[in-house]
């Protein structure tokens, strides 16, 4: 049998992004995992897995990454740009610092590190680049402001870049999960923003698992290159806003 192609994960030390490692890898990709922490990648003890600690927006470094995992493992196929970041609070609260790094995040990373491997896919005539949105990115929520607005352009963007890379046969997806558990909740500080996110959190039983929209992202890329299922918005059933 053939062996399947390369995987590119950003994110993948926790929540959405480990889980899409498990998943990929058990489906039998090789993998190449990307976040500031190595050793709970490396704790994933996945086969043939480049586990590469780095921030993703030193995009130099990502490319040296892409470069040593594509030597092992031929080229990369999919890039999931899953690392991200949410500070939920009114923007007078909100710290300047992480106004700045959500946007540079959730939106600057994905079109750069898009730009690495798209050449590549152009010329193959054939690759998957897969964003992670949110239902964060077409609807807006109380004290979402600024994380809604990388979602909502992250979007845009997704859309525009498939728009281009289409006649190259080269898919764009979006995957716009609604309420995960995970660790993204870590960067907003406690108090009544955090307690209304979690109550509400609590009343729908607590989100999905993040190997559900893990699957969602299995299941979009192993349909045939011809198919592109653009857009893929998964969310807990009871979730009702
Ligand atoms: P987590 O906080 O669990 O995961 C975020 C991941 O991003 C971690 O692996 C983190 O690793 C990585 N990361 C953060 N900053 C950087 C950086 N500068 N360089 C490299 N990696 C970085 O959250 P989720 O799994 O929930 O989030 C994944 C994506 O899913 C995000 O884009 C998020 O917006 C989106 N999403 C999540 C939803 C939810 O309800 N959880 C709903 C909708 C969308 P490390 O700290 O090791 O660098």
């Amino acid at each position: 049998m053939d062996e399947l192609p390369l995987v590119v994960i950003t994110g993948a030390s926790s929540g959405i992004g480990a889980a899409a490692a498990r998943v990929f890898s058990a489906a039998g990709h090789p993998v190449l995992l990307l976040a500031r922490r190595a050793e709970p990648m490396e704790a994933l003890g996945l086969p043939r897995a480049l586990c590469v600690a780095a921030d993703v927006t030193d995009t130099a470094a990502v490319a040296r990454a892409i470069t040593r995992a594509e030597a092992g493992f031929g080229p990369v196929d999919l890039l999931v740009n899953n690392a991200g970041m949410m500070s939920l609070a009114p923007v007078v609260d909100l710290d300047p610092g992480h106004v700045q790094r959500m946007f540079d995040l959730n939106c600057v990373v994905p079109v750069l590190l898009s730009r690495l491997i798209l050449p590549g896919m152009l010329a193959r005539r054939g690759g998957t680049i897969m964003n992670v949105g949110s239902i964060a990115g077409k609807t807006l929520y109380g004290d979402h402001t600024v994380y809604c607005g990388t979602k909502y352009a992250l979007h845009a963007m997704t859309e525009g870049l498939r728009r281009e890379t289409a006649p190259h046969n080269v898919r764009v997806m979006l995957v716009a999960p609604g309420m995960v558990d995970t660790g993204l909740l870590g960067n907003t500080g406690e108090g009544e923003v955090l307690d209304a996110y979690l109550a509400y959190k609590k009343s729908i039983g607590g989100g999905l698992v993040a190997e559900d929209v893990a699957a969602a992202m299995l299941h979009a890329y192993r349909l045939p290159q011809h198919v592109n299922l653009r857009e893929v918005v998964v969310a807990p059933t009871v979730q009702d806003a």
